[in-house]
């Protein structure tokens, strides 16, 4: 046993492309003795991150997706904390960013609840990076767009926590929205949203943002429904609502494309 233990580190591994990783995470991942992994942390990340590391670090796969059976949170908890006070240098890796979704504040408190220091390293969150894919300009003016609101589409409680009303009067302000972890509601989302949003506002699905695996699609709230049944768009993927993705390249590239989908290929 070390004293004092190692802080524990909640790394963000960004949205897929290892080299969206930031200095700092890459520092971290390499000098780890253990790296407890999600299940949403871009497969070439980690291998990239730790090329040419040796002894490699211990790796556990605590992965969870969309509420499915998975490693409980408790359990990774327990797990990081009990690493820690063993004297191992333990990395937490999770996509995008750790404090997007990412219950990184139930693990700091966790954590410090066990008296162990934690410090935070941020990643690109998913949104962003899907984005930047698309050259998506959140802050558009020509669209005089007003901001950006980050939501789930999936509450813990049930999936009917979100007030998707008060939140369609919000985008109807001119903010755009963002849904993470919405796919598997996209159809009674969109319902709700149609109360204040018209069928042919703009909106772009970006599933695998970033990897070699990325599809992304551009339509209209009205379409959009059929448009992720149509092209079997799966999670994870972000759902971008709002003007500012009219003005997207992926429309650039194809023409004017009204309700239809293209294979982003920048890359
Ligand atoms: N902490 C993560 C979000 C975790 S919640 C972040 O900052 O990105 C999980 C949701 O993130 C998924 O359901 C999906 O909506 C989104 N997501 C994560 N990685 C993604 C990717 N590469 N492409 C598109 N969406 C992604």
């Amino acid at each position: 046993m070390s004293f004092p233990p190692h802080p524990v580190h909640l790394v963000g591994a960004g949205p897929g492309d290892p080299e969206l990783l930031t200095l700092k995470a890459l520092r971290v991942i390499r000098a780890a003795s253990v790296i407890l992994v999600d299940d949403l942390v871009g497969e070439r990340v980690l291998e990239s991150a730790l090329d040419g590391v040796a002894p490699l670090p211990r790796i556990v796969h605590v992965g969870k997706r969309g509420g499915c059976a998975s490693t409980p949170q408790d359990f990774i908890e327990k797990l990081m904390v009990r690493e820690a006070l063993a004297g191992e240098r333990v990395v937490r890796l999770k996509g995008g960013d750790p404090l997007v979704f990412g219950r990184a504040g139930e693990e700091v408190a966790a954590l410090r609840a066990a008296g162990l220091d934690v410090v935070v390293v941020n990643g690109i969150t998913s949104a962003l990076g899907a984005a930047a894919s698309l050259g998506i300009g959140w802050t558009d003016r020509g669209v005089d767009a007003q901001g950006v609101l980050l939501v789930t589409g999936h509450t813990r409680l049930d999936c009917d926590g979100q007030d998707w009303d008060a939140i369609g009067r919000v985008a109807a302000s001119g903010v755009t929205l963002v849904i993470y972890m919405g796919i598997t509601r996209i159809a009674a989302i969109v319902d709700a949203l149609r109360g204040h949003l018209p069928a042919d506002l703009g909106v772009a699905v970006v599933q695998h943002a970033t990897t070699g695996r990325e599809r992304a699609l551009r339509g209209t709230l009205g379409g959009l429904v059929d448009l992720v049944a149509s092209h079997g768009i799966g999670s994870p993927a972000i759902l971008i609502i709002g003007r500012v993705t009219e003005a997207a390249r992926i429309a650039a590239r194809a023409g004017d494309l009204a309700v239809d989908a293209v294979r982003v290929t920048n890359r």
